[in-house]
C-alpha cells in the first residue's frame, strides 16, 4: 500500500512544489512507483513535471468534484518518470463546490484508495493556504513532510500549521504525523540560516531531516523546461540533494 504524503506550508514561495516534483522523480530514479497530485490551482506542479495545465481534458479538479476517477485523471509525466493528477485553474472552483458536496473533506482521500496499490509513494503539492484543498490533502495523508528555508519569520509560520495539523488529526484524520521538517534554498554563507538551522535541529530533533537542499540556479531552471530538476541536470547539488532527500523518504518510511 502506498505513503501518502502532503508537502505542506502555508507561506507561499518557500519550495512546496520544487520539493513535490524532485521527490517524485528522486524516488521514481530509485525504482519507486510514484504519482505525484498537484492540488494548487497555479498548476506549477503540473507544468514542472512537463505537462500542459492548458490542454487537460480532465484534472484533478474532476476527481474532488466527482466527475472523474483517478485512473481517468492520471497522466505520466514522462520527464520525471512518474504518474501525474494534474491540475489547472479549474481546481479554483472547487474551493466552492465542495461546500455543497458529501464528505467535502475526504474527496481525495476516498478518490485515492482505488489505486492505493499501484503506487509505493503518494505526493500531494499542497497550496500556500489552510483551505479546503490543503484539507483534503491532509486527510488523504499519513503525513506531511513541511520544506521551510531558514529564515528569521519560519519559527512563527510553523506553528501555525503544527496546530492546523494537530486539529486535523484530532478531528478527521488520526493516521496524520508530520514526518519532517525540510531545510531548502539553504545558503551556507549566510550566518542566519546557520543559526535558524540550528534552533530548527534543538528544537525539533530528528523532526529536522539529514538532507538539506541548497539554494541551486538548476533547480529553478528546470520548471521552464518542463522537467524536473532531478532529470534536468542530473550532476547539480541541487539534484543529488533531492535524490538523497528520496533515499532518506524511503529509510524514514521503513520506520514509521
Ligand atoms: P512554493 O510551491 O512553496 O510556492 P516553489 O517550489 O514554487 O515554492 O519555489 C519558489 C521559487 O523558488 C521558485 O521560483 C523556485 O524555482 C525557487 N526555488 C525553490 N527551491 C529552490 C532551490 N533549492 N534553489 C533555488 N531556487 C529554488
Ligand atoms: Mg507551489
Amino acid at each position: 500500500m502506498a505513503s501518502v504524503f502532503c508537502i505542506a506550508n502555508q507561506k507561499g514561495g518557500v519550495g512546496k512544489t520544487t520539493t513535490s516534483v524532485n521527490l517524485a522523480a528522486g524516488l521514481a530514479a530509485q525504482g519507486q512507483r510514484v504519482l505525484l497530485v498537484d492540488l494548487d490551482p497555479q498548476g506549477n506542479a503540473t507544468m514542472g513535471s512537463g505537462i500542459d495545465k492548458r490542454a487537460l481534458t480532465r484534472s484533478v479538479y474532476h476527481v474532488l468534484i466527482g466527475l472523474a476517477s483517478v485512473r481517468e485523471a492520471r497522466v505520466r509525466a514522462e520527464a520525471g518518470g512518474y504518474d501525474m493528477l494534474p491540475a489547472n485553474r479549474e481546481l479554483a472552483g472547487a474551493e466552492v463546490e465542495l461546500v455543497d458536496l458529501d464528505a467535502r473533506e475526504s474527496r481525495l482521500k476516498t478518490a485515492l484508495a482505488e489505486v492505493e496499490g499501484e503506487y509505493d509513494f503518494v505526493l500531494i503539492d499542497c497550496p500556500p493556504s489552510l483551505s479546503m484543498l490543503t484539507l483534503n490533502g491532509l486527510c488523504a495523508a499519513h503525513g506531511v513532510v513541511i520544506p521551510m528555508q531558514c529564515e528569521y519569520f519560519a519559527l512563527e509560520g510553523l506553528a501555525d500549521l503544527v496546530n492546523t495539523i494537530k486539529r486535523v488529526a484530532a478531528n478527521l484524520n488520526p493516521d496524520l504525523k508530520i514526518i519532517g521538517l525540510l531545510r531548502v534554498m539553504y545558503d551556507p554563507r549566510m550566518t542566519l540560516q546557520q543559526q535558524v538551522s540550528q534552533q530548527l535541529v534543538e528544537k525539533f530533533g530528528d523532526k529536522v531531516f539529514d538532507t538539506i537542499i541548497p539554494r541551486n540556479v538548476r533547480l529553478a531552471e528546470a520548471p521552464s523546461y518542463g522537467m524536473p530538476g532531478v532529470n534536468y541536470d542530473k550532476a547539480s547539488r541541487g539534484a543529488q540533494a533531492y535524490i538523497n532527500f528520496g533515499a532518506e523518504m524511503i529509510e524514514r518510511v521503513r520506520t514509521l
